[in-house]
């Protein structure tokens, strides 16, 4: 009797302090080799009575649990070998019928189509900085099916970042950004490619970095990384969307001085005293702002990879969202300009 009474106890126990069911059955087997000691040859033969049945009953249930248990594992390992039918891997520059399903409302579009999805596909961008800004823009590079996506950031996670950097958790606090900003993107998108470089862009490493993307993404908070990232890409010929904010007000350009138009030290030629362009963090910046000009960043990428529209080269795009209201300004290339200057004459005179 003691011997049923236990199992009751054990299966009761599970299911009010929800055990998991590894646990449960731990608890199970182990009351069971309990009860087999308890009839065994040398024990006393009142400890079998107190306990009830007999040592063959209870060998039999053990067995019988087994043979269920194998029959469980059998029916799973079948149903395995049935059920997860692996999509054949598409050819390179081709879509399984899961990604043509992913992409269908780009597809339909005019601007985009078949051939704008695989030039997406085709495309590497690098992100630089996974903060307010680069969240929402790499989030939506991600859903967009950029085909290989780099994000740079030397830092981690943070409290204070939530309240905009949307890429991160709060179970994420304390993850270095580039890793919290992967994990976000492959639960997004599983058929794109995303490389994390947890580190600061400096002088030494960055033109190496560039050169293996087409296309830079510059949403760093500092004007250090701003003018490096500007010198590296129009040496390179690699166009810079730049965007930056504070407070209720930000501004986004395409820089792209090798096909026309300014490089970002043309337009912003004096870098601000210090105090001047307080940062967020000094400063302030509304929730949804970089969420705003964020994932223009990623939309005016996806115009200038498929080629759709007209780019934000040689304009540039202030939005005041305390007053709801965009203009956009027309921005030229400075012939003095030390970073483009000499880039741009070299041009004319070919
Ligand atoms: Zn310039």
């Amino acid at each position: 009797m003691i011997g049923l009474l236990g199992f009751a106890a054990i299966f009761g126990a599970g299911r009010w302090f929800a055990w998991s069911s590894r646990w449960l059955w731990l608890a199970a087997w182990g009351w069971l080799a309990v009860l087999l000691v308890a009839h065994a040859p040398y024990m006393p033969p009142a400890l079998g009575q107190f306990v009830g049945g007999e040592f063959r009953g209870w060998l039999l249930l053990g067995v019988l649990a087994l043979v269920a248990l194998g029959y469980r594992a059998g029916l799973r390992r079948l149903r395995g070998q049935v059920v997860p039918k692996a999509e054949a891997v598409p050819k390179p520059g081709t879509f399984s019928p899961t990604e043509l399903d992913r992409y269908a409302r780009h597809i339909m579009l005019r601007e985009i189509g078949g051939p704008g999805q695989k030039r997406l596909k085709a495309a590497r961008v690098l992100v630089v900085g996974a903060g307010g800004l680069g969240s929402p823009a790499l989030l939506y590079l991600a859903a967009s099916g950029v085909g290989v996506i780099g994000v740079i950031d030397d830092d981690a996670v943070e409290g204070s970042n939530l309240q905009r950097q949307i890429i991160h958790t709060d179970a994420r606090i304390g993850m270095p950004k580039v890793f919290s900003a992967q994990m976000a993107i492959q639960a997004l998108n599983p058929f794109i490619e995303v490389r994390p470089y947890q580190r600061r862009l400096d002088q030494a490493t960055a033109a190496a970095l560039v050169a293996d993307y087409d296309l830079v993404l510059d949403g760093t908070d500092n004007f250090d990384t701003r003018y490096l990232l500007n010198r590296v890409c129009v040496a390179a010929g690699k166009p810079l969307i730049s965007a930056a904010i504070t407070q209720w007000e930000g501004q986004i350009s395409l820089y792209d001085p090798a096909r026309g138009g300014p490089c970002y030290e043309c337009v912003f030629p004096v870098r601000p005293a210090p105090g001047l362009a307080p940062s967020c963090a000094e400063a302030g910046v509304v929730s949804p702002l970089p969420g705003v000009l964020g994932a223009m960043m990623a939309l005016e990428a996806v115009k200038h990879i498929t080629d759709a529209g007209t780019g934000l080269r040689g304009r540039l795009m202030i939005h005041d969202a305390l007053y709801a209201q965009a203009r956009v300004i027309a921005v030229q290339h400075r012939a003095d300009c030390p970073v483009c200057g000499g880039l741009q004459r070299a041009a004319a005179t070919r």
